[in-house]
């Protein structure tokens, strides 16, 4: 079980996501105003972040660089999980400090498969974007 700290605005992918990483086992917690995001994480303290990119006042990139600048969130593996599908768009998330980048509409599975890379540390594979090798 990890503690997975989820800054999304919109009620339905909140839903979306907590359910599917509840039926993981996993114990998530939602923020919704992105203002509030690093607090939130500060005390959560969780085991991944995920968030959304396209975020009203703090924006997924900008709340992305607060978590790697802040001395005890700085580790937390990030996955950004957007509708953004330039590949401009795609760099910018990886080069602010995500780890992973999920695109929306999500794939249930890409979702799951990113989840349990980010939190087996395996950041190396999720980074350098390969589609899962078939275990042999
Ligand atoms: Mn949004």
């Amino acid at each position: 079980m990890a503690k997975i700290l989820i800054v999304e605005d919109n009620a339905l992918n909140i839903k979306l996501f907590c359910d599917l990483l509840a039926a993981h086992g996993h114990e998530p917690e939602a923020v919704t105003d992105s203002r509030n995001a690093l607090d939130a994480a500060r005390s959560f303290s969780p085991d991944l972040v995920i968030t959304d990119i396209q975020l009203p006042h703090v924006s997924g990139l900008e709340l992305i660089r607060m978590i790697r600048g802040d001395a005890q969130l700085a580790e937390v593996p990030i996955m950004a999980v957007t509708a953004y599908s330039a590949r401009g768009d795609e760099e910018r998330i990886r080069a602010a400090g995500a780890q992973a980048y999920v695109s929306k509409p999500i794939s249930v599975a890409r979702f799951a498969h990113t989840v349990d890379e980010l939190l087996a540390g395996k950041h190396e594979e999720v980074l350098s974007g390969t589609e899962p090798s078939p275990r042999t």
